[in-house]
């Protein structure tokens, strides 16, 4: 390729990357369009590691506690399983679409492939909103949604995991309703559940863990250490309170936190442990309503441009973009939530000399640690915890030096690197492997 075919190329790509913003899929194909180009690797490979091996599309009918009869639409979503059987969240939120699902899908295959564990990448989900559902009609809701893509997952093939609204009551009913219908043991078919049912120490808190190694991997590298250092992070769910909770238990000031119900700010840094307490005892799980002395409120987005030294974003996807990127002040970026920054905020950021830790590597916690608990779930012999963290951040130090050293390399943000090396693994599968016929 001469040096102005190249232009053309990044270029093109370029283009593709912001008219993609509001469309997932289109911005995970552009990419891997982006960094197939770095790589050299023609057309026709890029065009079938983009593209999602299986889709399913569901609709699951649920009797409502009112006795209506209210359908839902759910999908699962195989996007790759060159390197090992495809593992992978299920999303039950109102926004859901088929695009998300296929791009979270292929993220997955990625991250598998950044931290090089045996499996490939999936994702499921179900378009409604939990909060609105009761424990019967999201027991039913689950249960259902589980027969339906039932033909489709399995230990063997595709094992699905939490995500976004999803936890591990509703992981042991997906274990329980596989075991079930298949009439024997199935817990190997699902990874986030409870301890008592087949999971595994350590799994509830791995993703948030895993964004804590990561935020010192990277902090080290620009001569900087957790303690002392002050922290915003967006969303307290299940990655964002543990990343909290850990970096504050480090010695970080995390001064900002935010969830769906608003955002806290504290110049001294909030007690976490208090808001976790707080958020223990809300209904639903929120923020809302904390108060201690010096602590105030913010309005949500706020969080964001917050004058810290690193940000975590841990909510959902697309809340950095084109119009928020210039006023983040964080140096550091760490990405708790899969998809957080568009690609336009993306070259913002570059251009503005902030490091983007991506969430395939920063993220990549939670599935190191379903994996160990798929391990554990076939052997039918259980680590303890202490096991579980060593072993989790073995992996992930090193994945983070690759990616790190890869970006050196070739001169390429972390995300750049990070997915170059992703598809390199799954393209070297593809290679051993041949195509079938
Ligand atoms: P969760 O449902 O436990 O928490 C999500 C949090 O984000 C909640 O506190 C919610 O109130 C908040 N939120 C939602 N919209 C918001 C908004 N607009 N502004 C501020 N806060 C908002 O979900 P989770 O499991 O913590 O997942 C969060 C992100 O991390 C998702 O992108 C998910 O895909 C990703 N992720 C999760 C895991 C995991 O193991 N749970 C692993 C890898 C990646």
């Amino acid at each position: 390729m001469t040096p102005e075919q190249a232009r053309q190329t990044q270029a093109t790509v370029e283009r593709t990357l912001r008219e993609a913003e509001v469309n997932p899929y289109e911005m995970f194909r552009a990419q891997v369009d982006l960094a197939g180009e770095k790589l050299g690797y023609p057309a026709d490979i890029l065009e079938m590691v983009k593209r999602p091996e299986r889709v399913l599309e569901v609709s699951v009918p649920v009797r409502m506690d009112d006795g209506r009869i209210e359908v839902f639409r759910g999908y699962r979503v195989q996007h790759s399983s060159v390197r090992g059987p495809c593992k992978g969240g299920i999303r039950f939120h109102p926004a859901v679409t088929i695009d998300e699902v296929k791009a979270l899908a292929g993220w997955m295959t990625w991250k598998c492939a950044v931290v090089d564990i045996p499996l490939g990448g999936g994702k499921g989900g179900v378009v409604c909103d939990p909060t609105t559902l009761s424990e019967g009609e999201l027991e039913r809701l689950t249960r259902r949604y589980t027969a339906m893509i039932l033909p489709l997952i399995g230990p063997h093939h595709d094992i699905p995991a939490p995500d976004v609204n999803t936890n591990a009551r509703i992981m042991n009913w997906v274990m329980d309703t596989a075991t079930a219908l298949r009439g024997e043991p199935m817990y190997g078919i699902v990874t986030g559940k409870d301890l008592a049912v087949g999971g595994a120490r350590g799994r509830r808190e791995a993703t948030g863990r895993g964004v804590v190694i990561v935020i010192e991997e990277l902090l080290a590298r620009l001569g900087r250490e957790v303690a002392g250092a002050t922290v915003a992070v967006q969303g307290f769910g299940n990655v964002g309170s543990v990343a909290a909770q850990l970096l504050h238990a480090k010695g970080a000031k995390v001064v900002g936190v935010s969830d769906i119900s608003g955002a806290l700010y504290d110049p001294t840094g909030l007690d976490i442990p208090s808001l976790l307490e707080h958020v223990s005892r809300s209904p639903q799980r929120l923020i809302a309503g904390y108060t201690a002395p010096g602590v105030q409120p913010l309005a949500g987005p706020e969080v964001l441009t917050l004058d810290v030294d690193v940000l975590v974003p841990a909510a959902l996807e697309g809340q950095i973009t084109e119009v928020n990127a210039g006023q983040i002040k964080a140096r550091v970026i760490v990405e708790g939530a899969n998809g957080p920054t568009t690609p336009e905020a993306d070259l913002i950021l570059e251009e503005r000399g902030r490091v983007v830790a991506p969430d395939i590597l920063a993220n990549a916690g939670g599935v190191v640690v379903s994996y160990f608990e798929w391990v554990q779930n076939l052997q039918n012999f259980y680590w303890e915890e202490a096991e579980t963290n060593e072993r989790l951040a073995v992996i992930l130090r090193r994945a983070f030096q690759s990616v790190w050293d890869n970006a050196k390399k070739h001169d390429v943000s972390l995300r750049t690197a990070a997915f170059m090396m992703g598809l390199e693994r799954v393209v070297e599968a593809i290679r051993l492997r041949g195509v079938f016929p």
